[in-house]
């Protein structure tokens, strides 16, 4: 598809003019690690599932789905449980297409005119364009140089700006960083009490944690969901699309407390979740084991990546490997032309992405096989752009 050509007599918003739509490159190479997706196709048993449950639903197609997407949410509180050990109820949790939804749902309930929202960045590049289409203002709060969230800056930013929502991604994208539960805790005690700019007296801020890649963490280290019970002003966003390797069904959640998925009901699209996306979701979650069943290797691979990374000179300097609990990486930290670097993957059929800050780049973590083209078309790109 072409870039966007807008007629000029076509009554665009007016902040809209010279907007372009965003989106990470959709390219038909070999070899695609530019989007953070799990490599691995569902099993055979999985697609089975989706087709039985799919033929369940055909013949009530001329039907609304059920709104309320209950059987989902019951799946979303089962598997939380298994997953992260959070104790949650139905109306603790909700769900739509794609953790984008849930985030849009967000802003329009939380953000608007005079709002503004508060990000940490380097961090995921849709959140801005959420906050510009709900015409909320959007900031950040720059982290350390090795990427960890600088927690006073952050706790100062909210007291100056005053945000209806602070978003914290965990682990973030682009960097992988995690964010430990000691500096999470400190950020939602102070909301607690903090104000939002133009509310009454008593308004506070909502905390959200984007954990779309959670899965990928640590064993062992506490998801933000087990703190729901402790923090009415908490909301934390998972999804289907990275771990759970369902990128292409759409399906995202969220898990707060039920007073603010109220509010999502309140802005959500009438039947937004279609009978098709709520029953290929639960043939997927009748299959959790072996949806992600890569996961542990995905994790091993990510180390190897990044322990093979850092032996890699450019212009007689290691690469250096930010530390990621994701599937991906970003490394460099050195490059004088990422974009160059970049190309010349594309060229020996490797889509990597041109993301974060200047002389970085991100690769996620693909099959064998691609990482051993990685690695290959790395090395010789690096030779040429040298
Ligand atoms: N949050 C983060 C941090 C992401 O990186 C992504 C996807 N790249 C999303 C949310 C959205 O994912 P999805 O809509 O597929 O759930």
């Amino acid at each position: 598809m072409s870039e966007a050509m807008i007629p000029a007599d076509l009554p665009l918003r007016n902040d809209l003019i010279g907007e372009v739509p965003y989106g990470a490159p959709q390219l038909d190479v070999p070899v695609c690690l530019n989007v953070n997706e799990n490599p691995y196709p569902p099993d055979h048993a999985v697609v089975h599932s989706i087709v039985e449950r799919v033929k369940q639903v055909a013949p009530t197609l001329n039907r609304y789905p059920d709104r309320e997407h209950i059987e989902l949410r019951e799946a979303f509180v089962k598997y939380l449980k298994e997953e992260s050990k959070a104790d949650l109820t139905v109306d603790q949790v909700w769900g739509a297409n794609g953790s984008n939804e849930i985030m849009l749902q967000l802003f329009q309930a939380f953000g608007g005119p005079g709002r503004s929202a508060l990000g940490c960045d380097p961090t995921y590049s849709m959140y801005p364009e959420y906050a510009r289409d709900t015409f909320t203002a959007w900031h950040t709060a720059h982290r350390n140089p090795d990427f960890t969230l600088d927690v006073d800056r952050t706790i100062a930013d909210i007291d100056a700006l005053e945000p209806s929502m602070v978003l914290l991604t965990s682990p973030n994208n682009p960097t992988g960083t995690p964010l430990p539960m000691q500096d999470l805790k400190r950020i939602l005690d102070h909301c607690q009490s903090a104000q939002v700019a133009g509310a009454a007296d008593g308004v506070h801020p909502i905390v959200v944690v984007d954990e779309a890649y959670i899965e990928f963490r640590d064993p062992g280290t506490p998801s933000a969901t087990t703190l729901l019970g402790a923090y009415e002003n908490l909301a934390v966003s998972r999804t289907m699309s990275k771990a759970f390797a369902f990128a292409g069904a759409r399906v995202g959640y969220i898990a707060a407390s039920a007073g603010i998925i109220d509010c999502l009901r309140i802005v959500r699209m009438p039947y937004h979740l279609s009978a098709v996306t709520q029953a290929v979701a639960l043939a997927a979650f009748d299959h959790t084991k072996e949806q992600l069943s890569q996961v542990d290797h995905l994790r091993h691979t990510r180390e190897e990546t990044a322990a093979w990374l850092k032996e890699q000179t450019y212009n007689g300097k290691p690469l250096q490997v930010a530390p990621s609990q994701s599937n991906f990486l970003l490394f460099g930290g050195s490059f004088d032309d990422r974009g160059a670097i970049f190309d010349q993957m594309l060229q020996r059929g490797v889509l990597i992405r041109v993301v974060g800050p200047e002389g970085w780049l991100r690769v996620c973590m693909g099959t064998d096989e691609e990482m051993r083209r990685f690695r290959e078309a790395l090395v010789e790109s690096m030779r040429v752009v040298e």
